[in-house]
């Protein structure tokens, strides 16, 4: 046959072939109420397979043919609706069985309704003649078009194609790359220049800006990269937001704009813009200035195929895309054409393969393209000249943008492939495509040919998602860590193509755009933006009947939008399509389901993934076809529908992280189709048993068994029948740690006995094991031996307390990855662990957590058979925590490339580091590090970076190390070293030998060090960091002149502030430096939770880890608390109040006195405040003017002005490590022009306070947001303070009597607008339901002086509220305070105690204030913690439902924890 130009658009075979698979499926043929309808269904049948013999023939005919596109037309619109009859009826057959089914049983009967059965057939009947008849009508014009009967052989081989795919290559372009990274690398004098690559569709601009882009020079030389595609739709806002990443719903382009600053200023950042075609100068002209803020030397890349595009954008010359050589084309489609053709046959070919190629034109997509298709093809010369001579070359390709090839390439696909392709032109451009979820939507639709042997449909689906990558029509993204393929995307030209030939069929609506949607549309995808609003039901005029698929797509996470419209639109979809068979609502608002769902009963794939739903109603069951049905991550779920052993279709529950499940629904054990099911929650009553998993043996992927702790008897687990369930990959066992105060069960080593995984596992997890033995599955193994799980990875072992001996774990052939956390019981690693003859011959990284007991770890067995030097061959990466009496005997393995040892006090020594000659990284903290174990890193002969934590006795770098040269030696970081008081001698200008060639030093809060030393002059640095190096300080005072040097010479703006002098005093020799590094303090995030986060925050005194509570002191002291105290309790900064601080003792005494830290004797942080609000709110007679802050004297009543000038002298005189500006202080509830007023006249003051500053070196200057309940006010405060670039900044104006709701949403815009690498200090609050709302929001300091005031009046701070100590209830109460508190006063003294004393006696209050700041500072380090370990929403919640049990938190809370997307559902009750 030869290759026409088809009828691309159409196909229609893949649907009657669905049709008739279900005509004849079994379950129809059972279902034999009435003849008439079996007999009609029968000639429905051949009338399709008639039709189906020509269509293949049909399908190929020129596309000129008008005539016939009609007939095709039609005759897919009728196999359409005939699929919808066929379907109703194998529904109805479906529902039928499921009855039986349960008046058998006689549990649940609620959800079948009764249908008039008689009524029901009569339609049927009538449905099913009318389908037929339309179909023998259709069938009957077949003989007009003179159509040749039989099936095309697509070529036998394009099934075996599938399996190997090729890696996309690049040719040819060596120059380009070449000359593109000159133009990057190239400093110049440019601020930012722009370099257009411009050439055709598919010539490689993107590829050529990817080399490039991950090119290593490239990433050495830039501080920042970003990629953004930008497609046709040029948005100024999209753009930014694209570049900063912004996880708000921020569309405010000032906002924005502030974002982007910060993030790009100070850096040397490369953006390349993929994809532009905006032509429109302005628009890009408003852009670039907003881009002009990086450092010099800043580049930008656009790809576009415009030369206008590029004239208006470019700064350089355009860089024209060659075409790709001929040579270099034929190298990519000889690769593909001819991978299963014999030498010996090859040349038959080669010349007609040159003349395909010499028709690509030079362009690789379509090289590969064509090579592809050429490579499932027959290798008959016959077919090959075909394709050369193919009318669709001559094609224009202007006509619909198509390439030729590409369209030779899809006309050739089998037809099951041409459906499965064209519909992925329901994804927006540039969108990455799962593969299982893609599959499943396929399967749902019907793609998916039903073959004769017993595969799977999803294995068949990935065959077909395979061949399409390995014809380049698909391009891989990303694979998993078992080189499965994850995603991949579609090529700009591929994506038109699948518009082209789907152009009636589907449609991509995105919200906000003008969309057309054809009425015969059959898929349909909503691509809506959260930020945006969903249009309104009534809006949607277009006429959409016959919508198959239906998915939202989301773009945006964590966004605000209005529940109420979302529900309607979704409530409208439901009601208006009953013929869906794919519902994607995945990441939308909706909290139910409307009970119309359950009338979409051609629905197979329904993903209500991360949503808010909570409960899944029953009627769901009623969705007999449903195939895949997804929740992951609802963490609101809490229950599943209890018939869902109805659903027997479903394929694909994945609940995984639906971490409010209780329990499975009763009789899960009869879904047997399930393949997805990665989370099972053990229960004790039949039908939850573990046995339920017993005919479950398609589940595959992951697998986790929770609450084992409810299996009693080891058969039942044996009936889990985990041996049978082939395609796990990975397993998590878990018990529940306490059970209800019961003791383990006895019965759990038996349990665990019986749980023995198939051979295939890769990873095994167990988790809080509470028997006495492992079993014998993994410990009964003598000898290596293949059918010991072979393919095992991973295996993660935490918590056992009774567990002695190890399993032979050293026998897995293929464990690359072994965790041993808190064994208690485990005393020795030794030959137990390793085996007869095990070694670990895979074992690339070991750790080995919190093991209290551990003594010994053994790494010369003394086995006869296991030789040690053969020990861990591959080992690189070993960790130890937290082992104290942890030894190993006698060396580590000498592979260990990467070693950290933390708190394992015997583990570092000269003897355990000898042989290391691989190491490159060592890692210690917490330990004693003795001159022994230094002695032993001289033999460390490929170290190159070296990190010491936390070491007191560490003094002084040894001299024997020093002089000891290690050529690979790069990298030193000492952090926290108390004692350390010098690096080291050298001779004046020669360093020692160890640090010939370092280049990064960082030395972090070493407080003893007093001085550098001169040679660090003449060191190689490329990088010093210094931080919280308190002594330093000072001592290079005389090189702050350098300050107006570095100003001149760069362009940055430089708060006078931000340079302490020591770092700039090192600038001069370390030449590649960033000044980012010479902030004169830093805020490092360590973790983050949407917008809250956990930080360490440097100052000059202490570094301090936020969120953190300040407690207010008056005098500089905190009443009846000494300084030992507030360490003890884990205070980090206190704040001093600057009035009364310059009333009594004075600025000058302090000043004279060296200081309040030395003053007061407090060797952690401090902050003044700026006295101004102290005197508006203490003095009646303060009255404010532009100059000041006039007031009365309360000592003589004299008249007195504090002007800003005069609020920092007085504050540098104290010497806090943060001061704050003056402000004009307006009490929250005034409204009116006097909050405007205030708020500007706060940032006039805030230069006079910059200029008086007079320390920027040694303290920080924060300024203060003000402006009411006013958001447009709030939002000039904070980008005229942002502007200013101060060190940090505080959140002013509250607490002062505002309705809850306006105070956390002016916290909420103020944290969201400024930077994110500054502190933000909400002032003034101090509940501990503030602060966690506040931290939520993204604060990170408070200051309240609540919990010591609160104190004095009895009232104690507990996790439940407050405690009154006073209430005569407590007279006879011997609790303490708290029970869960271990501060010292809820450790020695009673509520009965306390409640003597308060009011009555000053000791009272001080034990209460002692508590309470305890309490606070508890909280603080909490949510510190839970943010860095990732379970921030479980502390809140936590927190939440001890506050409020009855769960009656208040609105304002849910409001913000909403958008602090914080889910707090659990802590409030469900409504029913
Ligand atoms: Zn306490």
């Amino acid at each position: 046959m030869v290759a026409g130009i088809a009828v691309a658009s159409l196909v229609a075979s893949p649907f009657i072939g669905v049709v008739v698979n279900k005509l004849s499926a079994e379950l129809f043929e059972k279902w034999g109420l009435c003849r008439s309808v079996r007999s009609d269904a029968r000639r429905l049948q051949s009338v399709l397979e008639t039709i189906q013999n020509v269509l293949d023939d049909a399908e190929q005919q020129p596309i000129t043919n008008k005539a016939l596109r009609d007939w095709l037309t039609r005759l897919k619109d009728a196999a359409l609706d005939a699929d919808d009859v066929v379907d109703d009826l194998l529904t109805e057959a479906l529902r039928r069985r499921a009855q039986d089914r349960s008046r058998i049983c006689r549990t649940v009967r609620d959800f079948l309704s009764f249908k008039n059965p008689m009524l029901l057939r009569h339609k049927m009947v009538h449905r099913i003649k009318d389908t037929r008849a339309r179909l023998d009508e259709i069938a009957d014009e077949r003989n007009r078009f003179h159509l040749a009967e039989g099936s095309v052989s697509h070529g036998a081989n394009e099934r075996e194609t599938c399996s190997a795919v090729v890696e996309s290559e690049v040719y040819g372009r060596d120059t380009d790359k070449e000359k593109v990274i000159n133009f990057l690398l190239d400093v110049g004098n440019e601020d930012l220049s722009i370099l257009p690559i411009v050439g055709l569709g598919g010539i490689g601009k993107t590829t050529l800006a990817q080399l490039v882009y991950n090119d290593e020079r490239v990433m050495a030389q830039f501080d920042g990269r970003f990629w953004v595609y930008v497609s046709e739709n040029f948005s100024i806002i999209e753009i930014i937001r694209s570049i900063v990443r912004s996880p708000t719903n921020c569309s405010d382009l000032e906002a924005l704009k502030l974002q982007l600053q910060a993030l790009l200023c100070w850096k040397r950042y490369l953006l390349v813009l993929d994809d532009v075609w905006n032509e429109n100068q302005m628009i890009w002209e408003a852009l670039k200035v907003l881009l002009t803020c990086g450092k010099k030397g800043s580049k930008i890349i656009t790809t576009t195929r415009s030369e206008t595009v590029a004239r208006i954008m470019g700064t350089v010359t355009l860089h024209k895309m060659p075409i790709l050589s001929f040579e270099h084309c034929w190298l990519l489609f000889e690769q593909r054409a001819f991978r299963l053709v014999r030498e010996e046959e090859k040349p038959r070919f080669v010349e007609i393969g040159k003349q395909i190629v010499e028709k690509c034109g030079g362009l690789p997509l379509a090289a590969k393209a064509i090579g592809s298709l050429m490579g499932s093809k027959k290798k008959e010369v016959d077919q090959w000249l075909a394709i050369s001579e193919s009318e669709l070359w001559r094609l224009p390709q202007d006509e619909n943008g198509v390439l030729p090839a590409l369209m030779l390439s899809y006309n050739h696909l089998p037809s099951y492939l041409k459906s499965c392709f064209a519909y992925c032109s329901i994804f927006p451009k540039d969108y990455e495509i799962e593969r299982e979820n893609l599959i499943q939507l396929w399967n749902a639709e019907g793609f998916i040919e039903k073959n004769d042997c017993s595969m799977l449909a999803e294995a068949v689906g990935n065959q077909y998602f395979n061949d399409l990558v390995w014809r380049s029509l698909f391009e891989v993204t990303e694979k998993d860590e078992y080189d499965n393929i994850v995603k991949c995307k579609m090529h700009d030209l591929v994506h038109d193509l699948t518009c082209s030939v789907t152009k009636v069929e589907s449609s991509v609506i995105e919200v906000g755009k003008k969309s057309i949607v054809p009425d015969s549309s059959h898929y349909s995808l909503l691509v809506y933006d959260r930020r945006k609003k969903l249009p309104l039901a009534s809006e949607l005029t277009y006429q959409m009947k016959k919508l198959r698929s239906f998915i939202l797509l989301r773009k945006q996470w964590f966004a605000y939008v209005d529940d109420k419209k979302h529900m309607d639109f979704v409530s409208y979809m439901i009601s208006t399509q009953p013929n869906l068979r794919a519902l994607g609502l995945g990441g939308s608002k909706i909290q139910v389901l409307p009970g119309r769902i359950s009338k979409l009963k051609h629905l197979r794939y329904l993903d209500l993934s991360s949503t808010s739903i909570k409960i899944l109603p029953n009627y769901i069951v009623r969705l007999y076809n449903l195939q895949t049905l997804n929740l992951q991550y609802c963490y609101h779920l809490q229950k599943l529908p209890a018939s869902m052993r109805h659903m027997i279709n479903l394929r694909h529950l994945d609940i995984s992280g639906c971490s409010s499940l209780i329990h499975m629904p009763l009789g899960m054990g009869q879904l047997s189709n399930l393949q997805t099911l990665p989370m099972f929650i053990v229960g004790m009553e039949d039908g939850r048993r573990i046995n339920e998993l017993d005919q479950l043996n398609l589940i595959r992927g992951q697998l986790k068994i929770k609450n084992l702790n409810n299996v009693n008897d080891p058969m039942e687990a044996l009936k889990a029948n985990l041996f049978t369930k082939t395609s796990l990959q990975s397993l998590k066992l878990s018990w529940k740690v306490k059970f209800n105060g019961r003791a383990a069960p006895l019965s759990a080593d038996d349990v665990l006995e019986k749980l023995k995984p198939c051979s295939n596992l890769r990873v095994l997890t167990m988790k809080t094991f509470p028997g006495i033995r492992f079993p014998g599955w993994l410990m009964n193994h003598t000898e290596p031996s293949s059918s010991f799980f072979p393919y095992l990875v991973k295996i993660k072992l935490e918590d056992f307390e009774k567990c002695e001996c190890l399993p032979p774990l050293g026998l897995l052939p293929s464990l690359k990855e072994l965790s041993l956390i808190k064994l208690t019981g485990v005393k020795r690693i030794g030959t137990e662990l390793y085996g007869n003859g095990g070694t670990f011959p895979s074992l690339v990284q070991l750790k080995i957590y919190d093991m209290a007991y551990m003594e010994k770890w053994s790494t010369s067995p003394t086995d006869e058979t296991t030789d040690a030097r053969m020990l861990f061959p591959c080992l690189k990466m070993l960790t130890a925590r937290d082992c104290p009496k942890l030894e190993v005997e006698p060396c580590f393995p000498p592979s260990v490339e990467s070693l950290v040892i933390e708190n394992c006090e015997n583990l570092l020594s000269a003897r355990s580091l000898q042989g290391l000659s691989k190491l490159r990284s060592l890692n210690f903290g917490g330990c004693v590090a003795s001159p022994s174990a230094f002695a032993g890193l001289q033999n460390l002969t490929a170290l190159e970076l070296l990190r010491i934590e936390s070491c007191d006795e560490l003094t002084c770098m040894p001299q024997s190390l020093m002089q000891h040269n290690i050529p690979s030696f790069q990298s030193l970081k000492l952090i926290n070293n108390s004692n350390l008081k010098s690096l080291g001698e050298g001779k004046d200008q020669q360093p020692p030998s160890l640090f010939t060639s370092l280049c990064h030093l960082e030395i972090e809060a070493s407080h003893s060090l007093t001085a550098l030393p001169e040679w660090i002059r003449y060191l190689p640095l490329q990088d010093l960091e210094i931080r919280g190096c308190s002594q330093l300080e000072g001592r290079y005072s005389s090189e702050i002149s350098l300050l107006s040097t570095m100003i001149t010479t760069t362009k940055f703006r430089v708060v006078t502030g931000e340079l302490h002098p020591v770092q700039l005093a090192l600038v001069c020799f370390c030449d590649r430096l960033s000044l980012e590094r010479y902030r004169g303090f830093s805020l490092q995030v360590l973790g983050k939770f949407n917008r809250a986060r956990a930080a360490r925050l440097t100052l000059p005194h202490f570094i301090c880890q936020t969120p953190l509570f300040m407690p207010v002191g008056t005098q500089g002291t905190i009443k009846g608390l000494t300084n030992n105290q507030l360490e003890e309790i884990g205070c980090q900064i206190i704040l001093g109040n600057t009035y009364h601080l310059a009333l009594r003792p004075g600025a000058e005494l302090i000043d004279d006195l060296g200081g309040l830290h030395k003053f007061m004797n407090w060797k952690r942080a401090l902050l003044t405040d700026s006295g101004g609000f102290q005197m508006v709110s203490l003095l009646h007679l303060a009255d404010i003017t532009e100059q000041g802050v006039t007031f009365q004297s309360p000592v003589d009543g004299k008249p007195m002005l504090l002007t800003p000038e005069e609020s920092i002298q007085i504050q540098n005189k104290i010497g806090a490590d943060i001061i704050m500006a003056l402000d004009d202080v307006v009490k929250t509830t005034i409204t009116g022009p006097r909050i405007e007023e205030a708020m500007y006249r706060t940032l006039r003051w805030i230069d006079r306070c910059i200029a008086a500053h007079k320390r920027p070196d040694a303290q920080n200057l924060f300024g203060i947001v003000q402006g009411g309940l006013d958001p447009v006010l709030r939002d000039i405060c904070v980008r005229g303070l942002v502007d200013r670039n101060l060190p940090g900044y505080a959140i002013g104006g509250l607490a002062g009597g505002e309705d809850k709701d306006s105070f956390w949403r002016v916290v909420a815009q103020c944290t969201a607008a400024l930077p994110e690498d500054k502190p933000r200090y909400v002032m003034g609050v101090g509940y501990p339901l503030d602060v966690v709302v506040c931290s939520a929001l993204g604060a990170d300091m408070y200051d309240c002086v609540f919990p010591t005031r609160t104190a004095r009046f009895g009232t104690a701070l507990v996790p439940e509220g407050v405690l009154r100590l006073k209430n005569q209830a407590m007279a006879n109460d011997e609790r303490p305070i708290d029970s869960t508190c271990s501060c010292m006063v809820c450790r020695n003294y009673t509520r009965a105690y306390l409640h003597c004393l308060v009011t009555k006696d000053a000791m009272g209050s001080q034990l209460v204030s002692y508590h309470n700041l305890s309490y606070m500072m508890r909280l603080s380090k909490d949510l510190h913690m839970s943010i860095v370990e990732g379970r921030f929403p479980e502390f809140v919640q936590g927190f939440l439902r001890a506050q409020f049990p009855k769960g009656d938190v208040p609105e304002w809370v849910c409001n913000a924890m909403e958008v602090a997307g914080v889910d707090i559902s659990t802590c409030i009750p469900i409504i029913n």
